[in-house]
């Protein structure tokens, strides 16, 4: 094949053409986005649009496009990044991904493909759907809220005679990926681990196995696939010599594990302890705030009425607003209750569960007690949030490394490894 001149965001690359732009971008050191996308693929699904660029002027998907002589194509657009992110958030707010308890979690494209476009929370409210989690097939576990119908089992999985495993149900919204029990129980135990690994994300999983890899052994655990990484804070030389300022922090439905992490400095605290004033904290026991701070610092989403109201006080009560750690910023595992109606898990606890007295009926209630949410809510759902720090919990050096660069400047960023948490 001759090779052909092409460009990107109005750089001249040169790559074989009729190659595929995906390929093509990257082999030229251009990380287009994309999930569905599978270079075997032919013709390639584009069902995800992640990897939608400017094309000659027209929106398309990367993965459809071969590059030719003269072509161009934007891909780094503040527009078209947006979109991309907006595109990956929405899978997220449609599906449950509750990373942390995943299988697939550290193998998983979705996941990965979060991580390199800087997504921390979806801007989208989730759904928070009850989808079946169908254990009918064999070997098989079909886990329909991580589902994100990019079509890949559904074109990749056959048996060794030519016959489709999977196949889409229904239409529309209602759409789902149906799965043919028979032929799933003739697929060889390598098909049937391939169709797993074939999904980019927890949807296909391989009944009775985890995938026991430890962390730094998984495939996306450490390297970003773009050459430079990173999440400014803030920009600019740091403020010497460095005032005195005042955090507030407060743990709302939480484990109390960001705190514990923030602890963890050891005897850095020494140098906090000189900068830094703890105002309302539980570090300190002082109940109310007895004046303005700079900085306040959430861990934990809402789960009751009392958590809306302190989060709207350290609202307004602080000039920069951080939330910390993943149920701060989305609702964390206390939003596993989030796809079950109220009434049920307040049933399971106090009624069914392994502690309840036999015969119990009573579900405790007293006015005096904080009224429960129906579901809980991220904190960027209730008041507006300056800066989110992921991570379950995240790291000692991290928080600090945002607290002091929010409150004295310099131009830290985050990196790939302190944005990962799973
Ligand atoms: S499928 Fe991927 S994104 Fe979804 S919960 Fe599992 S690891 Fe997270
Ligand atoms: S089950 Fe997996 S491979 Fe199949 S459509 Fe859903 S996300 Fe894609």
């Amino acid at each position: 094949m001759p090779t052909c001149n092409f460009w990107i965001d109005g750089k001249q690359y040169t790559a074989e053409a009729g190659t595929n732009l995906v390929d093509a971008a990257r082999a030229n050191g251009i990380f287009i986005p994309s999930l569905c996308y599978f270079p075997h693929l032919d013709p390639p699904l584009g069902t995800c649009r992640t990897c939608t660029c400017q094309i000659n002027g027209r929106y398309n998907p990367a993965c459809t496009e071969s590059v030719r002589e003269g072509l161009k194509v934007e891909v780094y657009t503040p527009e078209l990044v947006d979109m991309r992110k907006a595109l990956v958030e929405m899978m997220f707010a449609e599906g449950n991904h509750f990373c942390p308890a995943c299988e697939k979690s550290g193998n998983c494209d979705l996941q990965h493909m979060g991580y390199e476009l800087g997504i921390s929370t979806s801007r989208f409210p989730h759904l928070f759907q009850d989808r079946l989690i169908d254990y009918r097939p064999e070997r098989l576990v079909l886990e329909h809220n991580r589902c994100i119908k990019c079509r890949r089992c559904v074109e990749e999985v056959f048996t060794a005679d030519g016959h489709r495993v999977f196949m889409y149900l229904n239409r529309g919204n209602e759409t789902v990926v149906g799965i043919d029990y028979e032929q799933a129980a003739r697929l060889s135990d390598a098909e049937t681990r391939q169709a797993a690994k074939i999904c980019p994300t927890g949807a296909i999983l391989l009944r009775g196995k985890t995938l026991a890899e430890p962390f730094g052994n998984r495939t996306f655990d450490l390297h970003s696939v773009q050459s430079s990484y990173q999440h400014p804070i803030s920009e600019g030389p740091p403020a010497t010599p460095r005032k005195k300022k005042t955090i507030a922090t407060v743990s709302l439905a939480g484990c109390f594990g960001c705190h514990m992490s923030m602890l963890d400095i050891d005897t850095e605290f020494l140098e906090v302890a000189e900068l830094v004033t703890f105002n309302k904290s539980p570090l300190t026991d002082i109940k109310t705030f007895t004046q303005r701070c700079d900085l306040g610092i959430v861990e934990g989403g809402c789960a009751n009425a009392e958590n809306i109201e302190t989060l709207r006080t350290f609202r307004e009560m602080c000039d920069i607003l951080v939330v910390m750690g993943e149920c701060a910023l989305w609702g964390g595992v206390p939003a596993l209750r989030n796809t079950f109606p109220l009434g049920e898990c307040l049933e399971e606890a106090y009624l069914h569960s392994l502690t309840s007295e036999p015969g119990e009926r009573t579900i405790p209630y007293s006015e005096d007690l904080p009224k429960i949410l129906n579901r809980v809510y991220g904190c960027h759902e209730i008041v507006e949030v300056d800066y989110l720090i992921p991570g379950c919990p995240p790291a000692a050096s991290h928080i600090w490394k945002v607290v002091k660069s929010l409150l004295w400047g310099g131009d830290d960023s985050l990196l790939y490894a302190e944005f990962k948490y799973d």
